[in-house]
């Protein structure tokens, strides 16, 4: 059995808190090796790593950090099986959903490789006689990112990578359920020539992130998870005085008028909500039908899920892996079962699939839930699982209230062929990411990902040009340099103005 340790200060570092958590195959059910918890004294000693690397790494210059990250890109894209490899062991999604997630970080390595244009910063020349004035922005120092279990590579590298390319320094605390990955990513970071200590991996549970919410050499933290952690962690770093972005979880609707192409939408519907088991933050688990193409729609999609094949995520004909935990399998399976009982009439019913050879697996089949109450637990609740709900209404009015009155609001999308009520939609929908015929609109690399209302607590968005404001702080410099024939301007106690 393997045991996953800290990454501190360019080498692996075993853990000493005697404190460790099981990591579990999914599709297996079996233990496969342990992580170790961090105590606060070890993560302490990963913030020290961090700081004393950052006084090199905060004034390294931009060619050498863009150098670091050009090799760190060749790195990742060398490696990208073996990352896919440990995502898929420890995770359970299936390789080609891991590969995706892969694909989908080197998109930030990428935009950090081009930081140089990024920070360039702002010039004013002559704003009054002589004066010039700079806009700039510098590194705040040591940020700790806390990541979720659901892209254990991918949330990572949507911090890290744009953090250390602004000249801070990094602490990460992935989630202890698939630990492996992050360990990996620092390790092809070191080898890309990334210097000791400037990316830390502190593992555990709430004893180490709390630690860091609460250690004075952490200027910033990222965190990424669920709504009720989310909250936790802005609330206690920001009374800590650090600079927050705590993205949180979600129900994404996904509005189908009647003029839709139905079978794209049902495309669409069935690849968002039961793509890596329902177990994303963008996965589509409300479906909101306008008129009378609602059971046509539901018909297409149940014969859709009913042929999706499930089984081990290393198995290539498996198109949807297990669940995370046998706990979490459990939990999901309880809003199947209740949710008949709360109104909600069930056209598939997943629970109690098994996968032949694999008993033990966390196992569920894909969920389809009709004429769904809006005061279900079924409806209200993140399942996070391969649960979809739907929802009938009669008007495009109706459609976008309801999805406006859920205190989620990550992403939403709308299929239609009227172009007129798509862009209605952009601008009347509460949410931080729209897709118009696109059902999972993740932003790419240079624009920023983040949500609405209880999706995100704190004002920057990750990655794109919010990400390079959160790593940064501004600063702006006025200057005069006056000519030796200038007179002197002698004293004056009004406030300053320009001439
Ligand atoms: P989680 O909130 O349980 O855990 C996230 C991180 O917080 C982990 O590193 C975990 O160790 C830590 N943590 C857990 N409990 C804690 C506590 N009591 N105190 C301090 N730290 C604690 O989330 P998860 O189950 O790993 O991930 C799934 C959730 O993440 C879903 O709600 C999903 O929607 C959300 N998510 C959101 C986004 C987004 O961009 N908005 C992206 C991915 C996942």
């Amino acid at each position: 059995m393997k045991t996953v340790d800290h990454w501190i200060g360019g080498r692996t570092v075993e853990g000493t808190s005697g404190d460790h958590g099981p990591i579990t195959d999914p599709a297996t059910g079996q233990v496969t090796g342990r992580v170790a918890f961090a105590s606060a004294e070890e993560v302490d000693t990963a913030v020290a790593a961090a700081k004393a690397a950052y006084r090199a790494w905060g004034t390294s210059s931009l060619s050498t950090r863009t150098a670091v990250l050009f090799r760190y890109r060749a790195l990742l894209d060398a490696h990208r099986d073996d990352i896919a490899a440990l995502i898929t062991a420890e995770h359970g999604k299936v390789r080609s959903d891991a590969l995706g997630e892969v694909a989908r970080g080197l998109e930030i390595v990428e935009l950090a490789c081009g930081i140089t244009t990024q920070l360039k910063g702002e010039l004013s020349t002559q704003v009054s006689h002589r004066v010039d004035v700079a806009s700039i922005r510098q590194p705040l120092g040591v940020v700790a990112g806390i990541t979720p279990f659901n892209f254990p590579a991918m949330v990572p590298m949507w911090m890290f990578p744009l953090a250390v390319a602004c000249g801070n320094t990094f602490v990460l605390k992935p989630s202890e359920k698939d630990p492996s990955p992050a360990n990996l990513l620092a390790e092809l970071a070191a080898g890309a020539g990334l210097p000791d200590g400037v990316l830390n991996v502190v593992h555990g549970d709430r004893v180490a992130v709390d630690s860091l919410l609460g250690h004075p050499d952490v200027a910033a933290v990222s965190f990424v998870g669920s709504t009720p952690i989310a909250r936790h962690v802005h609330a206690t770093a920001s009374a800590n005085g650090k600079r927050v972005q705590a993205l949180g979880g979600a129900k994404n609707h996904m509005l189908v008028l009647p003029d839709a192409d139905l079978d794209a939408a049902a495309d669409a519907a069935v690849s968002a909500a039961y793509g890596s088991a329902g177990e994303r933050c963008m996965a589509v688990s409300a479906v909101v039908v306008v008129g009378s193409v609602a059971d046509e729609l539901v018909r297409r999609i149940r014969e859709r899920a009913e042929k999706i094949k499930i089984g081990p995520g290393d198995d290539p004909t498996s198109e949807m892996g297990p669940l995370i935990t046998r706990a979490h399998r459990d939990k999901v399976a309880s809003y199947i079962t209740g949710a008949a009982a709360q109104g909600a009439e069930v056209v598939l019913d997943g629970t109690g699939h098994t996968v032949e050879g694999f008993e033990d697996g966390h196992w569920i089949g894909l969920s389809l839930l009709d004429h769904v109450p809006t005061d279900s637990d079924a409806y209200r609740d993140e399942i996070f699982g391969p649960v979809l709900c739907v929802l009938r209404v009669d008007t495009y009015e109706e459609g976008v209230a309801l999805v406006n009155a859920s205190p989620y609001g990550n992403g939403t999308a709308i299929f239609t062929r009227d172009g007129g009520a798509a862009r209605r939609f952009q601008l009347e929908v509460e949410a931080g990411m729209v897709g118009v015929n696109v059902p999972i609109p993740v932003p790419v690399g240079y624009h920023s990902f983040g949500g609405w209302k209880d999706s995100l607590f704190g004002d920057h968005h990750v990655y794109g040009n919010d990400g390079v404001h959160f790593y940064t702080r501004g600063k702006v410099v006025t200057t005069r340099w006056p000519a030796p024939s200038d007179t002197p301007t002698g004293i004056d106690l009004g406030f300053p103005h320009n001439r």
